[in-house]
Parts: C-alpha cells; structure tokens; sequence
C-alpha cells in the first residue's frame, strides 16, 4: 500500500469514477507530487486533466489553517477550544430555544464515508432527521426510481462488465467523455471501437456526442417525450421481451395503456428531433443482444427527474436489459463519494444502508448499536432546510458543502444563509457560504486523512494519508468527535476511520461483509452482506428487491418544465458541468492548470440567438432569468439549438444558480436545475 520510496495509493478526490493514483510526500511540508498507479482496479494508471492536477490544491495557500469566530462582522483566529466551545453552546441554545429540528446538518459526497456516517450520527442523536448531503441536488430522482422500482439506488451493473459485454450504450443526460473521463476512455470507448454502438441523448453538442453513433439533440426537459416515441416504436414493432416482462415485471399494462393514443409525430415535434432518428435508435437498442442504460443529471435534475428516469428502467425492463453482464440502468455520479453519503445514511429518510427511518424494526437495530433513539420522523432535505430558515430552522451545521453556490436560486439562498442564527461550516477553503459562518472549523484534506468513499459502480475503496495536517487543521472526522462528545458525553469516541468503519458495518447492511482488509486496494462492490461475500459486479440476476420480487414498469407522461420561454425570458437556460472544473469550483477553481483551461464563466448562445440580440462571439453579455443576472463571456456556437442558451455552475463570481428555478420533484426534492427561462443581452 505504501512505502518511502514507493509512495501511498489513494483514489482521486474529483469525480465518481473513483481512480486510483499514487501520492509521493515533497520536499516542502506538505507538498505531494503524483504518479500513476498502473494496476488501480477502475483506471489502470490513467487520469484526466482533473485527477492529474489534484495535488495542486493540497499545499494550497488559501488554505484554512486555524478556527475563526465572528466577532463584531469580522473573522478572528480563535483556538479550537473556543470555536468548538462556542459551536456546542450555540447548538445547545437553538434546541433550548426552538426545538431539534430548528438545525439542519449538510453532509458533503467531497467527504469520506466515515464522516458522513458520523455526521448523520450526531443529528440523530442531536434529536433530528435534518440531515442530507449534495446527492439531493444530483441524484435524488435517480436514487428515489431505483429503489422503487428495481431495488436498490445505484448502478446496476458495473463499469467492467459493461465494457466487456455490452452491445449498444444509451447515455442520457451525461456527458461522461467530459464528466467521468476515464470511464469514457477506458470503457466506452474502448467498447465502441469493439464494435459497440453509442446512442447518446443530449440538448447540448459535447464530446460524447462527437464520438456517438447517434446523437438525439432535444428541447431540454423534453426526455419524457422522447422515450415514449422509444417506447412506443418497441411496443407497436413487438420488439419488447415477452418472456421478461411476463416473469420479471408488473405494471407493463400501465405503459400500454399510457401509449395508447400515443402521438410519435407529435411528441417527436415537442422534443424537436426528427421522428425517424428517435425510431431508429430505439430499433438499435432493442434488438442488442445486452443494451446499457447509462443516466445522468440532465435526467435527474427536473421537477419530473422522478419521472425521468423512470421511463429509463421502463426501458430497460420492457427489453429484457436487466440482470446480466453489459445491461443495466447506471447512474453516472459526480463525486468520489456520491454514492457512500447516502449508502451511510447522511439522508434525511432513510439510516445506514437505505433502511428507512420511519421503519419500526430498522430503526430500533440501529438504536440498539447507537444507545439512544432515533426520532421516527423523517426529516427535511437540504433545500427543504434552506427554505425553512428563518421559519422553523435557526441553525445550520455544514460539513464540505456550499449551498450559496450549489443550490437553485442562489440569491434568495444567501439571504436565508445571512439570516441564521448560527452557522458552523467545516471546510478545507473559505467559500461563498463560509464567508456569512459564525463559525469556520479548517479540516485536512483528502491527501492528509484516511477512510473509505464508495464509487459510482458501488466499490468502497480506500482513500489514504500521505503527508501531515497542515497549520491548525484537524480531521472531519476528529472534528465532529469532539463536538459529539461535548455535546453528549458519550457514542463519538472513536480512535480513527477503521473504528468508525467497524461501527458503521454493524447498522449497514450492505456494507456488513466488508472490512478495511478486506477492501484492501481492490475495494469491495456492495452488497455484501457477510464476511465471505465477494460484492456483486450487477444487480438482480434472478429477482429485484423490491416486495415481490418484481421490476415496476410505470407508464410515464410528457411535464413541461416549471418555467416556459415567454415574451420577457423566450430562452430555455440549462447547465452542465466542464470536464476541467469541480462543482462550485472550491478546488478546481484554484488549481493553477484547470483555471488556466478555463478561466471564468462562459455561455454558449447559438448563432442565430446571437446575431437577433447584436451578440459578438467573445463579448461580455448579461445572462438573465426571474431571479437575478450574471455577466460573463458568450461564446457562439452551434453546440447548442436555437433558443437554448447553456452554462455552468462551477465560477463564484458568475453564478449559475442565480438563475436557476428551485421548484422541486415531489417526490426526490431535486431541484429543477436543468431549465429555465432567460434572456441574454449585450452589457
Ligand atoms: Fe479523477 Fe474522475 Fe478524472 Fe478519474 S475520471 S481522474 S476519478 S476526475
């Protein structure tokens, strides 16, 4: 695993592709420089521009490095003592004062399972379900479908079996040659250039596309549609497995019936792609011998992501493709930890291992490990939390999260934030929600801690320490140790990650079979359930765990987005992440190659959109929509349709999600991310 000479395997702490790296110490304290770990089970030695440039934020001279208090408007350093003493006391008076639920707890898939276990641990015990991490604002439609129809909230299959044995590949909604490169690189498109055939749905041109058999460019929010003109070629052409949906579904009636008066022509209009192309892909993937499904947050992120992705496994299970090596519904994730948050229970529904809180008996095995009880009630989501402060939430403790910049309608967002009573935010840089913290707790980074995070094919792996905690800085997880122990006295007592692992297997049962030899530096794919179980390379050979066994096909209906181009905003905005930046951009953003790629914010207007507003490739312009303005560079290209404009989220000071539209699924609570109606204009 390690050695002087040798240098220490760890996993990239970008995306969720989980590839491994080995990190050498430098000769300045701190410093650590990179080379390849050629035999890392997911990536075999290669990285992209991210992962290769990932040390740079390690020694980084912003840096937290000491605790800060506000005082009088201003940050003063302080000691722990002090910025722990004064967190626990503001806690304890906002449940005095209000109640538990008066504080939410944000945990972060930036940070280990272990802390995130630990963290929704503290909130229990604090006495609330107020706990959820970023996966709301990705995945939560994603999640909530599979579980409810397939089983369990992940991917299916893995990405080896799918290289290996898949046929035609259905991405929607991801961009993985930008978003989850090495996957793309050395699994699609090494299956691809096998033979494999590439259909991708997407509203935006992207590398993806460019390498893609077929590329479907639709009016974004429009998937519904479009994979009912699928659906509905299948079924009208018998092109559906019999025998599969006979033996292993329910609920196929539903989806005839729901088609039945069917308009292709129509529908294909409303997505704005010629009808014949959609048919002709969905010919290709039903006749595959294995056909994969692979989704990401252009699916997931809309008030019908639930929907979304529904439709999806309704693909899949009409078709046979479930439960064998190559096929699968496979959620692409964004973190190196997307998948463990909500595997160790940082969720404000559900316990360790997708138990969920308001079960009787799964609560009380949780509560007969931990000592104390869970309240019953589930709690509310992040911006579930956000929307109530200054209502029922006073409080909020946040852990590698920045909901000033991550969640929708980002103004209104920072007002609330502004108007807490208290703020504690634990993190490796200053951010924009840090700067309205009370309190600020500098934590080490991923480099100077060990622990576990679960990838995007459910494979915990082990993350390690490779050189010394910088300044004043402490561990997430001694962090919250120490809170935990002032707080209650007692349950936070843990000497180290392989501690707090050996707990957490003992209320998770997916993760029950594993331990940090076991995982080793292969890593383990959940569930596995007992010592001996090696983990499941994919889901559901012979049944799904659902009540009976059963996959659920769901007939689903076309929801226009919340907002719709009018006369004051006739541009429909969406967004997606660069292969070059991270989420909000707190690390990415200072790493001195992947700013030098892409210095600032940017939206891509189409040329048409463009020359109707007197818009120059290169000028800066004002992006607008209901909810506020940014400016920031247009770039003209016909990447992407007319009467669609597109950014990203990642630049503190162009916002993306000013502008976005925080209505939520009903069901998952995501945020409507992808679609909005704007305005764009010359400064
Ligand atoms: Fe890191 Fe993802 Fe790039 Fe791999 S593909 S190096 S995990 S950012």
């Amino acid at each position: 695993m390690s050695s002087e000479n040798e240098g220490v395997e760890t996993i990239c702490p970008y995306c969720g592709v989980g590839c491994g790296l080995t990190l050498q110490e430098g000769e300045e304290p701190g410093e650590v420089s990179l080379k390849p770990w050629f035999d890392a089970p997911v990536n075999e030695g290669a990285l992209c521009i991210k992962g290769g440039a990932s040390p740079q934020v390690v020694n980084h001279e912003d840096r937290l490095k000491t605790p800060l208090i506000r005082e009088d408007g201003e940050f003063r350093e302080a000691t722990w003592d002090e910025a722990l003493e004064l967190t626990v006391s503001e806690l304890e008076r906002i449940r005095d004062e209000h109640d538990p639920d008066a504080v939410g707890f944000f945990g972060s898939s930036k940070v280990m399972n272990e802390e995130n276990y630990l963290l929704q641990k503290l909130a229990r015990r604090y006495g609330t379900n107020n706990v959820d991490n970023c996966t709301r604002m990705c995945h939560a439609s994603t999640v909530y479908t599979l579980r409810q129809s397939l089983g369990a909230g992940a991917m299916t299959n893995s990405m080896a079996d799918l290289e290996s044995h898949g046929d035609v590949y259905w991405v929607q909604g991801a961009n993985p040659a930008e978003q989850h490169v090495i996957a793309h690189s050395n699994y699609f498109r090494r299956a691809v250039r096998d033979g494999a055939t590439l259909i991708q749905v997407d509203p935006h041109a992207n590398k993806t596309s460019r390498d893609a058999d077929i590329h479907l460019q639709l009016e974004p929010g429009t998937d519904i549609p479009l994979l009912n003109v699928v659906l509905h070629t299948i079924l009208e052409e018998g092109l559906y497995d019999e025998d599969f949906v006979k033996e292993r579904t329910r609920g196929f009636d539903h989806l005839e019936a729901t088609l039945a008066d069917f308009d292709a022509a129509a529908a294909a209009d409303t997505c704005g792609v010629p009808l014949e192309d959609i048919q002709e892909a969905a010919r290709i993937y039903a006749e595959a011998e294995n056909g994969a499904i692979f989704t990401g947050m252009g699916m997931s992120q809309h008030a019908c992501g639930v929907d979304n992705v529904q439709n999806e496994v309704n693909l899949a299970l009409i078709t046979g493709n479930v439960g064998r090596p190559g096929t699968g519904v496979n959620p692409l994730r964004g973190q190196n930890n997307v998948q463990g948050t909500c595997d160790v229970g940082a969720m404000p529904n559900v316990l360790p291992g997708y138990q969920n809180v308001d079960d009787d008996e799964a609560r009380e095995a949780v509560e007969s490990v931990w000592g104390f009880e869970i309240p019953p009630e589930p709690g509310l989501t992040n911006v579930e939390v956000s929307n109530a402060i200054g209502d029922s939430v006073h409080g909020l403790y946040v852990m590698g999260e920045n909901p000033v910049m991550s969640e929708p309608d980002a103004l209104e967002v920072e007002k609330r934030i502004a108007d807490l009573e208290f703020l504690v935010v634990q993190d490796i840089f200053m951010t924009d929600t840090a700067e309205f913290a009370d309190v600020i707790l500098p934590a080490t980074s991923w480099a100077e801690r060990g622990g576990t995070v679960t990838n995007t094919d459910r494979r915990v792996q082990r993350m390690r320490k490779v050189t010394d905690v910088p300044g004043n800085t402490r561990h997430d997880l001694d962090i919250l140790c120490d809170v935990g122990t002032r707080l209650f006295g007692s349950g936070f007592d843990f000497d180290g990650p392989e501690a707090v692992f050996e707990e957490l297997r003992e209320v998770c049962p997916i993760y029950h079979g594993m331990t940090y030899d076991r995982i080793g530096r292969e890593g383990i794919q959940w569930p596995c359930y007992e010592p001996g179980d090696e983990g499941d390379q994919y889901l559901y050979a012979d049944s799904f765990d659902t009540e009976d066994g059963l996959g659920v096909v769901r007939g689903v209906r076309h929801q226009a987005p919340d907002e719709v181009p009018d006369d004051e905003f006739p541009l429909v905005l969406t967004t997606a992440r660069l292969e070059e930046h991270y989420n909000t951009g707190t690390m990415s953003t200072r790493s001195p190659t992947l700013r030098r790629k892409t210095p600032e914010n940017f939206v891509d207007v189409h040329p048409a959109d463009a020359a109707n507003r007197g818009i120059e490739d290169g000028e800066y312009v004002v992006l607008r929509s209901r909810r506020g303005e940014i400016v920031l560079e247009a770039n003209v290209t016909e990447d992407i349709k007319e009467g669609v404009v597109w950014t990203t989220p990642h630049f503190s000071d162009a916002r993306a999600n000013t502008l976005t539209n925080d209505v939520l699924d009903p069901l998952a609570k995501i945020p409507e991310y992808k679609a909005a109606a704007a305005e764009v204009e010359p400064v």
